[in-house]
């Protein structure tokens, strides 16, 4: 029997994976190659990469249920894969493709070693429903917003869910690495952060599916509660199939309410988003080194191209530690430090802040995101930072300048969600979380005074914009 190597990357389960189930009818090498930190991991943190530990626990499991034994080894994946041929004799290998650039170009390493070697490389469609060229303008163009990419992606027949994997073999006597805790890249957290795994992730889509989606439409943007799916690092991680998620929803939507259905399109609308930013930086892979929009690029950022630990001076180091004197954005800040997570509309609210009421570069906001988030995916929050900056794909005008104390009068009235993140906060009324103190006078004892006036910034924002 042949023996082919399925190359796990963010497609850690094992139901509907299209690369693996292609595989499993050779013995099957399941592998996945550490990366070495110091060199390929600026983009990312300990918080993500203690997700990704317990993701590939709950993996090694499942596959040894079926038979099979996961194999660790340390990358680069070009390097290790290949030692793998040599000492296995395997002639092909299996994996799904990635939609960012830094994945893409480690699979034309992959491929240009393979075909040195004689072996034949299986890359599959996994983490979209649509790739890069299947959603496109009448003149065959990429999309550059959002709506008419929305309106043709719908009209696209979608892919149906594969079979979940019932056996493995895998060759016996295979070197491997322990399975990796956190120590392994010399890290530490202690961020509390949700449980990770295929089963765990399963739990949450079966628990939104039961109720949090039909009121997703009108309470999404509260941040106090829990009506969002939770599902953004599972789907990072491939521990849940698009195709799954999409076919599970069209099914609910035939038997829901009008305003189940209703809301219903408001969350595949979500997911719609996801793939649209894959898109952006398929397409345009330049906006992780520079604005979307070329007459942005000269706007005058404070402390522009500084190195992100003096960016933006002391300014910045309270926004990272939430500790701005604004009660909705120190919470989001801290929920950030505590969990891995921030809720959707306080990721807006927050980046917002950093870059029109503290005039600091996204960029800069973009690598603290990237470093602290459990979901961190690198076109999504591209793709926030942007749109938060007025210099993306869609991005907010640059004269609509979110406010963040009527945000917090809008979305956190009660203060329930101020309070929850904000301990200093505990005592204080709703209504005097979402008013600014009158001068000198702080909203709680220990909790800083707005570290600047909004009014004022706003103004300085526009004058930057105009410019530009
Ligand atoms: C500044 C900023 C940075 C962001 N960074 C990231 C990031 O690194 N990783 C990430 O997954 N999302 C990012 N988002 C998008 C969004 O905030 C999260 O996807 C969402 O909060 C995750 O919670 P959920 O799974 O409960 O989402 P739900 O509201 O349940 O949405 C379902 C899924 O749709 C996708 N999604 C939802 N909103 C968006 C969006 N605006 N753009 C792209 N995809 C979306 C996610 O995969 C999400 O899990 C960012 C948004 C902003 C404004």
């Amino acid at each position: 029997m042949p023996i082919a190597i399925h190359w796990f990357r963010r497609d850690l389960r094992i139901a509907d994976n299209t690369a693996l189930n292609a595989a499993a009818n050779d013995q099957v090498i399941p592998v996945f190659v550490l990366s070495k930190w110091e060199r390929d991991h600026h983009w990312c943190g300990a918080v993500r990469q203690e997700f990704l530990c317990g993701c590939l626990a709950s993996l090694a499991k499942n596959l040894e249920a079926k038979g099979g034994r996961l194999i660790f080894r340390e990358g680069p994946a070009d390097a290790a894969l290949e030692k793998l041929i040599r000492e296995t004799g395997a002639s092909e290998i299996y994996f799904a493709r990635d939609p960012d650039p830094h994945g893409r170009a480690m699979e034309a390493r992959v491929a240009a070693m393979a075909e040195q070697l004689g072996v034949t490389v299986h890359p599959h469609q996994d983490h979209a429903l649509h790739e890069r060229d299947e959603v496109l303008t009448g003149s065959g163009t990429p999309y550059r917003v959002f709506t008419p990419y929305a309106r043709a992606w719908l009209k696209l027949n979608k892919p149906a869910p594969g079979r979940t994997l019932s056996r493995l073999s895998t060759p016996q006597n295979i070197a491997s690495l322990e399975l990796p805790t956190l120590a392994h890249w010399g890290l530490t957290s202690d961020a509390k952060i949700i449980e990770p795994g295929e089963a765990a992730a399963r739990k949450r889509f079966g628990r939104f599916l039961d109720g949090p989606v039909f009121e997703y439409g009108t309470l999404r943007d509260i941040p106090s509660l829990e009506i969002t799916s939770r599902l953004s690092q599972d789907l990072r991680w491939g521990l849940l199939s698009i195709r799954e998620i999409h076919a599970r929803c069209a099914e609910l939507a035939v038997n829901g309410t009008a305003a189940q259905r209703k809301s219903i399109a408001i969350w595949i609308n979500e997911l719609i988003w996801r793939e649209f930013y894959f898109h952006v930086l398929w397409h345009t892979p330049e906006v992780l080194e520079h604005e979307f929009q070329p007459e942005t690029r000269t706007l005058k950022w404070r402390d522009h191209w500084r190195p992100e630990e003096r960016a933006g001076g002391d300014k910045f180091q309270r926004w990272c530690a939430g500790q701005t004197g604004f009660p909705i954005v120190d919470a989001g800040m801290r929920q950030l430090a505590a969990t891995g997570f921030m809720h959707n509309r306080v990721r807006m609210i927050v980046a917002m802040f950093l870059t029109k009421d503290l005039h600091v570069w996204w960029m800069h906001g973009e690598s603290w995101f990237m470093r602290r988030l459990v979901d961190g995916e690198i076109a999504s929050n591209n793709g926030g930072w942007q749109w938060s900056a007025s210099t993306g794909t869609d991005a907010a005008p640059y004269f609509r300048i979110q406010n963040p104390w009527s945000q917090a009068r809008r979305f956190d009235p009660d203060g329930n969600y101020i309070r929850r993140w904000v301990p200093e906060l505990r005592d204080v009324s709703g209504a005097h979380l979402c008013t600014p103190p009158a001068p000198g006078l702080p909203i709680a004892k220990d909790y800083p005074l707005p570290m600047v006036d909004h009014a004022v910034e706003r103004d300085e924002a526009l004058e930057m914009f105009r410019r530009k």
